[in-house]
């Protein structure tokens, strides 16, 4: 039963809007522009941006369009600032003000990083599980409001059978919110080079209760790094901007039954957007650069700093083979001339006795010539002594500690 009011409720608003439609002159002379979200609800994230700040520049950018190049066409917004403004009041603005039509500017976001293209849409119903899921997105916003089932009369976004909240839904503006959709993305095709994913309907809040010609566009997908980059820039802004422009000046000619030079695309993105999109990749690029530079002085430093501890190691000399030829109770002085025919003299204490030592060399092989040499000299006992970490230890020992190298 309580169905069926609500279902006699929505015939008789729908009729209230056929009544409207027909007291509506042809004119198009007020357009509501409304940059999707804003304040604490920034919509959709990008990885440098935010949906809510990307809507709010391309509305106020298509807003002056407008105001220059359709002096008989007057612009209001549902918000100009970082305001929030509850959807419920967006369509209130439009249609109290009596636009003649009501522009919804988004940006998408998938999952999916590859996703991308423009899609705009109408108020309908759709199977399509991918349209309802751009407009639940939209429609999320309302469960932050305060008494949102009270305000959209119990509708839940997040429930399933949503959609039926929409079923009756009859609008005379259809037709021409279709014919303007399509204009949208036909410029769009023509002026961005961002994909064409085409003219839908879906259940977005922000239409249902707008009676005037209405759409929503999504203007590329923010979670795409390629798009999201277009999306920021100025020229990007500018040229979805002009294509929505020229898109309103196809259907005032259509509406109007008149005639008038559509403005070029070219007229209408100013040269000094796509200069300060050069200035700013510029200084990207030079960030990028330094940030390039400070990170290979790291490097070489790092590098640097290995080297240096690494000839540290070499010249550690851990294990040192000398050959040890002379004992004395008494410490000689390595000067004296007993040793003025041996090179590298070094002298150690063991036990109650100096022990003189000759050369120093990394291998045993080397130490072993050297003990030939010094045999010749008359030293019969000389022999290898091999030290590790100025610690004596025996053959064995230092090759069991060359075979863990
Ligand atoms: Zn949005």
């Amino acid at each position: 039963m309580k169905n069926y009011i609500i279902i006699l409720f929505l015939f008789l608003l729908s009729l209230t809007s056929v009544y409207s439609q027909q007291t509506r002159s042809n004119k198009l002379s007020k357009i509501c522009i409304d940059p999707g979200h804003g304040g604490d609800k920034p919509g959709a994230r990008g990885s440098r941006s935010l949906e809510k700040d990307i809507n709010l520049a391309v509305g106020i950018k298509l807003g002056e369009l407008i105001k220059e190049h359709l002096k008989d066409v007057e612009v209001i917004y549902t918000r100009k600032t970082d305001i929030d403004v509850a959807l419920i009041k967006r369509s209130q603005i439009a249609s109290k003000n009596k636009a003649d039509l009501f522009i919804s500017i988004h940006c998408n976001a998938s999952p999916s990083r590859d996703a991308f293209g423009t899609e705009t849409f109408a108020m309908g119903l759709t199977k399509s599980k991918e349209n309802i899921e751009v407009a639940k997105k939209e429609n999320a916003d309302i469960l932050s409001e305060a008494n949102y089932q009270e305000t959209y009369d119990g509708f839940d976004p997040n429930s399933p059978e949503s959609s039926i909240f929409f079923s009756l839904y009859q609008n005379a503006y259809m037709e021409q919110s279709l014919s303007f959709a399509d204009k949208i993305q036909k410029q769009f095709t023509s002026h961005t080079g961002l994909y064409n994913r085409g003219v839908k309907q879906a259940g977005f809040l922000v239409l249902f209760k707008t009676p005037m010609p209405a759409i929503l566009t999504e203007i590329g997908f923010i979670s795409n790094h390629r798009e999201e980059t277009y999306l920021i820039s100025q020229k990007g802004q500018y040229e979805i901007a002009a294509s929505i422009f020229r898109a309103i000046c196809e259907y005032k000619i259509y509406k109007e039954g008149v005639k008038f030079i559509v403005p070029s695309i070219e007229s209408l993105v100013p040269k000094s957007a796509i200069k300060a999109d050069e200035e700013l990749k510029q200084i990207e690029i030079e960030k990028q650069l330094l940030a390039q530079a400070k990170e290979r002085e790291r490097k070489n430093k790092e590098e640097e700093r290995d080297s240096i501890n690494s000839e540290n190691t070499t010249n550690q000399k851990d294990l040192i083979y000398r050959v040890q030829f002379y004992t004395s109770p008494e410490k000689i002085d390595i000067n004296h001339s007993k040793f003025k025919d041996f090179e590298n003299i070094w002298t150690y204490q063991d036990k109650d006795l100096w022990k003189y030592t000759s050369g120093e060399f990394d291998d045993y092989s080397n130490a072993l010539a050297l003990q030939k040499d010094i045999k010749k000299k008359g030293y019969k006992d000389a022999f290898v002594v091999i030290f590790y970490n100025d610690s004596r230890i025996t053959l064995d020992q230092a090759r069991k500690i060359e075979n863990q190298r």
